[in-house]
């Protein structure tokens, strides 16, 4: 039997009947252009076939008319810190302090919400405690329908300032023999893939992103025990050393990397291994433009998006694999990340590929998710309109009209009496 991530253990049972979605403008998510009148058959959870021609509906299948909206794979967040402080009310002074359990019930309402804007495949690539476990197995029991999980458990770092100011989503490790009993205690934990802090955080003022925090040895070990075991790894990567050492080192996924336009050689590199750029440009924007961070740290942040804006361009000239990951709060907002690629130089399409497919590849899960083709998983999203013409409607929870995970409608406008606008 091959290997199988948690997430994917962890997914509830899929829909036992068939689905028949006609009339559909597709967007398949393999780069192919969209095309018109197409019907998906959906059996047993997974996509059974994929027709061009108006043919009668299987017998049994639930028949539903699109009416020419268009279909696209479910959306991947590649770069979501689901457990982190995003998820949790401040409450006013006076105000009872919250209670431990009341995270839970708020993470779970905004993975309901994330969902309902067409994510069904969120990467938390570093959390607080355990909501995102807690999350994923409610939701495997049928608590309440949301995003397919996965997570890094906690993040493999040096001993360094990073794990004084991320208290509880660092397992600090030094050498090689503790770096590889890191990984180990993450894959116990249920952990879907390793996270590794190659470089220091631009969050961090004590922290310098330039030089790799790891010696060779140690990132070595981290990529050696992590593959071997049969999981990728993710790498935290800003300075163009650390940069380039969790490239060299064979890490699966760069998160951030904003420097890589000054190094061609590596972009080159990467496309040639398919290791993925995860840009995260929404972070990037959104620290650049608040007042609330060091001024040192907002002059870096400003910086940071210019380079980050050559990067992606030089990324895709390079014909580097990219996935989108938004880095940001709340949750549900991640096609946002969607329009900064875009903004920055992406086309529409190419943007959407990596929202989609891109982000499959990103979490190993090419063969699963990512594209609307036959036998893979139905988690599927029907918007109103032409993304490829206005992407912005995939941030517009009116124009979400359904959401089909594992071959279930779970959300969307159709299922609701009155659509209701975002608060
Ligand atoms: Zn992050």
């Amino acid at each position: 039997m091959p290997h199988r991530l948690p997430a994917l253990i962890a997914d509830p049972p899929p829909a036992e009947g068939r689905l028949w979605l006609s009339n559909a403008r597709l967007f398949e998510g393999t780069g192919s252009a969209t095309r018109q009148g197409v019907c998906v058959l959906v059996e047993g959870g997974r996509i059974a076939r994929v027709v061009e021609a108006s043919e009668p509906p299987p017998e049994g299948a639930l028949v539903v008319d699109l009416d020419g909206r268009t279909i696209l794979p479910g959306l991947v967040d590649a770069h979501a810190h689901v457990g982190g402080s995003f998820d949790r009310p401040t409450p006013l002074k006076g105000a009872e302090a919250l209670l431990p359990g009341t995270t839970a019930h708020h993470a779970a309402a905004e993975l309901r919400e994330v969902v309902r804007m067409g994510i069904t495949t969120v990467r938390d690539v570093g959390s607080v405690g355990d909501v995102v476990v807690e999350a994923r197995q409610a939701m495997r029991y049928g608590a309440f329908p949301g995003p397919r999980l996965l997570t890094c458990g906690r993040i493999v770092s040096p001993t360094g300032p990073g794990g004084r100011f991320f208290r509880g989503m660092y397992r600090e490790a030094d050498g090689s023999d503790d770096v590889r009993r890191a990984v180990r205690e993450q894959l116990r934990y249920g952990a879907d893939f390793v996270k590794v802090m190659t470089t220091g955080a631009r969050t961090v003022e004590l922290e310098d992103p330039d030089p790799p925090q790891l010696t060779r040895e140690e990132l070595a070990a981290l990529v050696d025990e992590s593959h071997r075991m049969g999981y990728r790894v993710c790498a935290h990567c800003e300075g163009l050393a650390g940069t380039e050492l969790a490239i060299v080192e064979g890490v699966d996924t760069i998160e951030h990397g904003m420097y890589l336009n000054q190094r061609p050689d590596m972009l080159e590199r990467m496309a040639a291994n398919d290791q993925v750029l995860v840009p995260t440009l929404s972070f990037l924007l959104g620290l650049a433009a608040s007042p609330t961070w060091t001024p040192l740290l907002l002059e870096l942040g400003r910086h940071n998006v210019e380079q980050a804006r050559l990067t992606l361009a030089a990324a895709r000239e390079g014909g580097v694999r990219l996935a989108m990951g938004y880095d940001s709060s709340p949750l549900r907002s991640a096609g946002n990340e969607l329009l900064a690629m875009i903004e920055f130089g992406l086309t529409p399409h190419e943007a959407l590929v990596a929202a989609t497919a891109g982000g499959a590849y990103a979490l190993g899960l090419e063969d699963e998710i990512g594209t609307v083709e036959a036998g893979k998983l139905a988690d599927l999203v029907v918007v109103d309109g032409d993304p490829l013409a206005s992407p912005e409607i995939l941030c517009d929870r009116a124009r979400i009209w359904l959401v089909v995970r594992l071959g279930t409608p779970v959300a969307g406008t159709a299922l609701e009496r009155t659509p209701v606008a975002p608060a």
